[in-house]
C-alpha cells in the first residue's frame, strides 16, 4: 500500500498535489455552509444546498469554483445573486490546502488542514457577526491539546516514545494558556486605558486555540503580528471611512447593533487579523518567529 502511494507520488508529482487542491475546494464548500449556516444553529448536513427561492441546487450546480463561474455567480433556478465571497472561499481553501502539502510531511499537512478550516470558518463568523463560536475557539483548542498529543510532529518534536507525546501536548497545553493569557491582560490594560473594550472574550479563547496549534511563539506572533496587520490593513480603511463620513451602509450597520462605533466611526472584529496572523505563522513564517524567540531568549542568558 505505501510503497503503491510513494510510485505513484515518485511517477506521478503532481497527483497528490492536485488532490489535496481538490479536497481544498469541496472543504471550502462545506466551510461556505458553516460560515452561513452555524451562527444560525441550523444543521450542517441537512438539508441540502437550497437556493433563497426555496429550490433545491443540484449537485452539478454545486461544483465549487466551476459551478459559480459557469453560472456567472447566478442561480440556475431562478437567477438569484450569489455573493462572490462562496467561490472566493472555495479558492482560498484550496491553495492553502495545496500549500500545506508542499510544504509538510503528510501528517502535518493533514493537521494543518483542519487548523486552517477552523480559521476560515472563525474568519468569516467574526466578519459577519462580530462573534467566533466556541466550538471554534474552545472546540480547537481541545482538539489541537489531543492532536499534539497524538502527532508530536505537529510541534516538531522528534521520536515515538510515551515522553515525545507527552512532550508535544504540554506545548500545546502551554500555547493555549500563554495566548488566551495573553490577550486577556491586552483587553483588561486597553480598557483600562481606552476606557472601552478593545477586544472580546472570543478574542482571548480565540488566540488560545492557535496556541494549541502553534505553540506559544505561534500565539504571542497571533496577538502582535495581528495587531500589526490590523494596522497596516485598518488605517487606511478607518482614514478613508473618516474622510467619506456619513449616513451610508456604515451607519446603517451600526444602528443594527448595540455597540457604540468607535472614535474612528468604524467597529472592527479583530479575529480575522488574528487568524490572518496565525495562519502566516504556520505556513512557514514560524521559522524566522522562532529563531527570533531563541535569540531574545539567549540574550537574557535562558
Ligand atoms: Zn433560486
Amino acid at each position: 500500500m505505501i510503497e503503491t502511494l510513494q510510485f505513484t507520488n515518485e511517477s506521478i508529482p503532481w497527483f497528490f498535489p492536485s488532490l489535496a487542491a481538490v479536497f481544498g475546494a469541496i472543504t471550502g464548500s462545506f466551510l461556505n455552509v458553516c460560515i452561513y449556516r452555524i451562527p444560525e444553529e441550523r444543521s450542517i448536513i441537512f438539508p441540502g444546498s437550497r437556493c433563497a427561492c426555496g429550490q433545491a441546487i443540484p449537485f452539478y450546480h454545486n461544483l465549487p469554483i466551476f459551478s459559480w463561474l459557469i453560472l456567472r455567480g447566478r442561480a440556475a433556478c431562478c437567477g438569484a445573486h450569489f455573493s462572490v465571497r462562496y467561490p472566493a472561499v472555495e479558492l482560498l481553501t484550496a491553495l492553502l490546502y495545496l500549500w500545506l502539502w508542499l510544504i509538510y510531511p503528510p501528517v502535518v499537512a493533514g493537521i494543518g488542514m483542519l487548523f486552517v478550516a477552523f480559521l476560515i470558518c472563525s474568519t468569516f463568523i467574526d466578519l459577519d457577526h462580530m462573534i467566533i463560536p466556541d466550538r471554534f475557539s474552545i472546540g480547537g483548542m481541545v482538539l489541537g491539546v489531543f492532536l499534539s498529543l497524538a502527532f508530536p510532529a505537529l510541534h516538531a518534536v522528534e521520536g515515538l516514545s510515551i515522553l515525545a507525546h507527552l512532550q508535544s501536548g504540554l506545548r500545546a497545553v502551554i500555547g493555549a494558556l500563554v495566548g488566551a493569557g495573553l490577550v486577556y491582560w491586552i483587553a483588561v490594560l486597553g480598557e483600562i486605558v481606552f476606557r472601552k473594550p478593545a477586544m472580546g472574550e472570543g478574542d482571548v479563547k480565540f488566540v488560545g486555540f492557535i496556541g494549541a496549534f502553534c505553540g506559544w511563539q505561534g500565539a504571542v506572533f497571533a496577538m502582535f503580528g495581528g495587531a500589526l496587520i490590523g494596522s497596516i490593513i485598518l488605517l487606511p480603511y478607518l482614514l478613508l471611512v473618516r474622510i467619506f463620513a456619513g449616513p451610508g451602509p456604515t451607519a446603517a450597520e451600526h444602528a443594527e447593533t448595540d455597540e457604540a462605533p468607535d472614535q474612528f466611526g468604524a467597529q472592527v472584529p479583530f479575529g480575522p487579523m488574528l487568524a490572518l496572523a496565525g495562519l502566516v505563522y504556520f505556513l512557514g513564517f514560524h521559522r524566522f518567529v522562532d529563531a527570533y524567540f531563541a535569540e531574545v531568549a539567549s540574550i537574557f542568558g535562558l
